[in-house]
């Protein structure tokens, strides 16, 4: 069904309605407004056991999270119920609208406007490259109120908000059963009570998002490693030339011992996050941490999967050219790996000054 959906590039809402029976969507939303209730632990447990069947549909619930964390972090009671209830009802999408054609790693850089407007706002721009962004019930978009990143602003808005246009869906290497498109905000009203958080908090809003959905990011990432992993060692058991099981080469050994290694230390490194985050302790160090490792152990371990299955692992028959091709979205997005390391680097330089 995954290689399916890869090849059609359809967005699997019937794989999705059951992922939602099975209670396993919006984890986080708290009990007071009908939700789970559940922490960045089970988010990550659930995300690393649905990537590990297919990326791009798992990545349905993470975009979800990512749009909907600024309302838990900085909206009123009266806007978590109002906004967030409907979601624990309900299949519903969400979407995250930071990103901009010009401003990518730089997302204070962003250029979409809002203008105050009686008791409301005005938003005009164009998001770029959005989750969920042609299927969204409701998108969470950051916007300027004076052209510059300390007026960066958040508003919750509803889907057939007069001026809210969906655009180009984007054609995408891997996670191609996720949906990608760019938003268009022409002359959108939002009433003064959808803004999330305070005039110029926006920024602040983003980056803690992120940092909470690191840790998720990494942990579909290791989905993705650990089924590749698995893909390789079966092959391997299988596989004969030479007359015995190309496990049983010192070669293929290297590789597996090296995967696995990678495999280990990616999981530790989420789940210490996740717990972290669950803990109330969020931390851009650990967040970052397991986000890229995880991230570049997926597209490790996909790239000597493949090598492992030889030329059937370069064709779409086998499932790990597909795991090859998810894989490298997590080294780009929610932060590329290089930004990653920067946050590193500066949280480690502030902890030894
Ligand atoms: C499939 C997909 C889904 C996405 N979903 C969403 C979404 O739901 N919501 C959303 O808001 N955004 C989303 N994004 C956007 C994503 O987060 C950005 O693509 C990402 O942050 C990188 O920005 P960019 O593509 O503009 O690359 P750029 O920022 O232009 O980076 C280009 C290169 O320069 C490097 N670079 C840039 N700055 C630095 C630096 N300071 N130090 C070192 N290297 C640097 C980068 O690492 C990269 O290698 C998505 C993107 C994709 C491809």
């Amino acid at each position: 069904m995954a290689a399916q959906y890869d090849q059609s590039r359809e967005f699997a809402r019937p794989v999705l309605e059951r992922v939602h029976a099975a209670g396993l969507f919006d984890l986080q939303i708290p009990e007071t407004v009908g939700g789970p209730g559940l922490t960045a632990v089970e988010e990550c447990i659930v995300q690393e056991e649905l990537a590990a069947g297919c990326a791009g549909i798992a990545l349905a619930l993470i975009a979800n999270t990512l749009a909907l964390t600024p309302i838990l972090l900085a909206g009123t009671p009266e806007q978590q119920e109002r906004l967030l209830r409907p979601f624990t009802e309900a299949l519903r999408f969400a979407a995250f609208g930071l990103t901009e054609a010009e401003a990518g790693s730089d997302a204070g850089a962003l250029r979409t406007r809002a203008r105050r407007d009686g008791d409301g706002y005005v938003l005009d721009g164009r998001k770029r490259f959005i989750t969920n962004g042609g299927v969204a019930d409701l998108y969470t978009i950051f916007a300027t109120l004076d052209g510059t990143s300390q007026g960066i602003t958040c508003f919750a808005v509803p889907k057939g908000a007069p001026g809210l246009s969906v655009g180009r869906e984007e054609r995408k290497l891997g996670i191609r059963a996720s949906n990608t498109t760019e938003v268009l905000l022409d002359g959108v009203h939002v009433e003064a009570q959808d803004r999330i958080g305070g005039e110029g908090e926006g920024y602040r809003i983003a980056l803690r998002t992120l940092l909470r959905s690191r840790a998720t990011i990494g942990a579909a990432a290791l989905g993705i490693a650990r089924e590749a992993l698995s893909c390789a060692i079966r092959y391997a058991q299988g596989r004969e030339q030479f007359g015995r099981p190309i496990a049983q080469l010192g070669a293929i050994e290297q590789m597996l011992g090296e995967m696995g290694m990678r495999v280990e230390a990616a999981r530790l490194l989420v789940y210490q996050a996740a717990q972290r985050i669950a803990e109330g302790e969020a931390s851009p160090l650990y967040s970052s941490m397991a986000k890229a490792y995880a991230a570049d152990t997926a597209m490790y371990v996909a790239g000597e999967a493949v090598q492992i299955f030889g030329g059937y692992g370069f064709m779409e028959d086998y499932p790990v050219e597909k795991l090859f091709r998810d894989a490298k979205i997590y080294q780009i997005f929610e932060g590329t790996n290089q930004v990653q390391r920067m946050v590193i680097a500066r949280a480690l330089v502030k902890e030894h000054a």
